[in-house]
């Protein structure tokens, strides 16, 4: 069958049934891509330690025939992945020891994180959970009325996020669930999802979805998670529209990551693209020194230029607030930078 036949095919089917033809091996998804195996660093034992997954609607956004596509560099396993770099580690920011009991992340102010699910609709390399026990501390159906409960308990609790690993991989029935028993706590303000899914598998954000937040008093913001202007396609933005359409407000993060985005022309590019959605630039993070994500960091002070550059470009609401994830501390750390100014000609 012509691969384009193939393709529109499969964007009819259901979320859950894209999410089972994602791409699961690196063979499949070069042959797609019209990329030969041998020509590219791709390492058997990266991708064994965490495993290749990509939906084709992702994928359908890569550019073929390009080895270093800056998507494609977010999800192939390479040999890079076995270095060993100084000061990497298997839970970084100190996850592990803020879990106040099993799903629930209570490490800021007025704010707690539910971990809804351990896995994701894509594995991307750089991530911070890949190394992490992250399916012992899911919030099971069994853990659920516990976390309710904590969340019941304390009044300086304004925000409830959802996240995981991607909670929208949670189906619309756990989802409401959920939603509706937060819904019922009085002194909670918001409830806030963080999902990579409205990028990555966009046919997640469907009516019944959407009916299942909107049913909820609560403001709801949705965080999304795109890192390159390219992740966003035609499936993408008619996600969002039927999310705005709903008045859900959206937001995005990325992850400032080497050969992927770190480039003020491909950061002001990005932010324009979610501007011109509708959706405001949240935080830009430096990546977590999660293990096996050495050859993605960008070094503070290039960080640092490069939102400068931005900040000289761009109006201040689409500069994302370049923060880090430091174990122990109050908030994620805002990286500040030196002030600049025009240096005056003597004449
Ligand atoms: C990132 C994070 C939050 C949210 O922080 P904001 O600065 O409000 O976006 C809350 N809890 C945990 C555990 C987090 O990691
Ligand atoms: S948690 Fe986010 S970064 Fe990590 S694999 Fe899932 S979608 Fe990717």
């Amino acid at each position: 069958m012509p691969e384009q036949l193939n393709e529109t095919l499969h964007f009819t089917k259901n979320w859950q049934q894209q999410l089972a033809d994602a791409f699961n091996n690196i063979e499949d998804l070069c042959h797609y891509l019209h990329l030969s195996i041998k020509d590219l660093p791709v390492s058997e034992a990266a991708a064994k330690n965490f495993s290749l997954r990509v939906p084709l609607s992702f994928a359908a956004s890569m550019q073929k025939n390009n080895p270093n596509d800056p998507l494609l560099r977010q999800v192939m396993p390479i040999k890079d992945e076995l270095n060993i770099y100084p000061g990497f580690s298997n839970d970084p920011v100190g996850d592990l020891s803020s879990a106040t009991q099993i799903g629930v992340l209570h490490k800021y102010q007025g704010r707690v994180l539910l971990i809804n699910t351990g896995s994701c609709a894509i594995n991307c390399r750089y991530c911070f959970r890949r190394n992490f026990p992250y399916s012992d501390l899911q919030l099971g159906k069994q853990h659920e009325n516990a976390a309710i409960q904590y969340i019941n308990d304390n009044h300086d609790i304004s925000e409830v996020i959802l996240s995981g690993g991607d909670p929208l991989l949670l189906n619309d029935e756990r989802l409401e669930k959920l939603i509706q028993q937060l819904s019922a706590i009085k002194h909670l303000k918001r409830i806030r999802i963080h999902s990579r899914l409205p990028i990555v598998l966009p046919a997640r954000i469907t009516n019944e979805f959407i009916n299942s937040l909107t049913k909820s008093a609560k403001q709801i913001v949705l965080v999304v998670h795109c890192n390159h202007a390219n992740e966003i396609n035609t499936r993408v933005i008619a996600g969002f529209t039927l999310l705005q359409n709903k008045g859900i407000t959206l937001f995005n993060q990325s992850v400032l990551l080497k050969g992927v985005n770190d480039d003020a022309t491909v950061l002001c590019e990005l932010s324009e693209q979610l501007f011109s959605l509708g959706i405001i630039p949240y935080y830009l993070h430096l990546m977590d020194k999660a293990t096996g994500t050495g050859h993605f960091d960008v070094p503070e002070t290039t960080a640092i230029a490069l939102i400068q550059q931005m900040q000289n470009i761009l109006p201040g609401y689409l500069v994302p607030k370049l923060v880090m994830e430091q174990a122990g501390a109050l908030s994620k750390q805002p990286i500040n930078f030196p002030i600049q100014t025009i240096t005056l000609k003597d004449n």
